[in-house]
């Protein structure tokens, strides 16, 4: 079956309800968010959405980068500047993924790197940045994020709460947000195999990330 077409908060539901569906995050845990291509508002999901159990009315249209709302929508997630300040930063990104997986938020906080371990990583990845704790829906924990993205990363670890992460429309999101997830359950069993040791968990080999440098691999 292909991915749902269409309007984007149908999209979004289908990230929302797998999402939960296959355990990457239990059913409140973050907030999800889309924008036509080069749009000054985007779709998020509305204050205290379950996300297996959205549909077109838990959205929100909101303004970029100020999060002003039209009428008739619910009120947005508390934690729109998260999205907002990202959208403002990178014109690419059209989707927002924020999701609570745990093993994901385990590691960093331990103080480990998730590592690329698989070729879907690396494609999907490249690289995953962290910021450190700041209070969930804040100005500055929305500017933090935003500036560690600013340079390209799509993959983003928030201190003690979870991930943003992004692309260019909301498959490929959902797909980055996965990998995400997996990359860091498999950084966790090498660690468990290994007693924690080595810290660092070996990647990939550096020639397959080289290939990627130079848009040739193919997976
Ligand atoms: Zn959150």
């Amino acid at each position: 079956m292909s991915y749902p077409g269409g309007d984007l908060r149908d999209q979004l539901v289908h990230v929302g309800a797998e999402a939960v569906r296959t355990g990457l995050v239990i059913g409140s845990g973050g907030n999800l968010s889309a924008r036509a291509s080069g749009s000054g508002q985007c779709w998020i999901t509305a204050a205290g959405s379950w996300l297996d159990r959205l549909g077109p009315a838990e959205f929100s249209l909101i303004s970029i980068p100020d999060g002003g709302s039209q009428g008739g929508h619910p009120h947005p997630s508390s934690e729109w500047r998260l999205h907002t300040e990202t959208y403002a930063r990178r014109p690419d990104v059209n989707a927002i993924i924020h999701l609570h997986p745990q093993t994901s938020v385990l590691l960093t906080a331990l103080g480990y790197d998730v590592a690329l371990i698989t070729t879907d990583h690396a494609y999907y990845l490249r690289e995953i940045a962290t910021v450190p704790f700041d209070q969930p829906g804040s100005t500055e924990l929305a500017r933090a994020a935003a500036q560690a993205v600013a340079g390209g990363v799509n993959a983003l670890v928030l201190g003690h709460h979870g991930c943003s992460v992004l692309a260019d429309s909301v498959e490929l999101a959902h797909k980055r947000a996965v990998n995400l997830e997996q990359a860091a359950q498999m950084t966790y069993a090498a660690l468990l195999l290994t007693a924690g040791q080595p810290r660092r968990v070996p990647q990939i080999p550096a020639r397959f990330l080289e290939t990627l440098d130079r848009g040739e691999a193919q997976i």
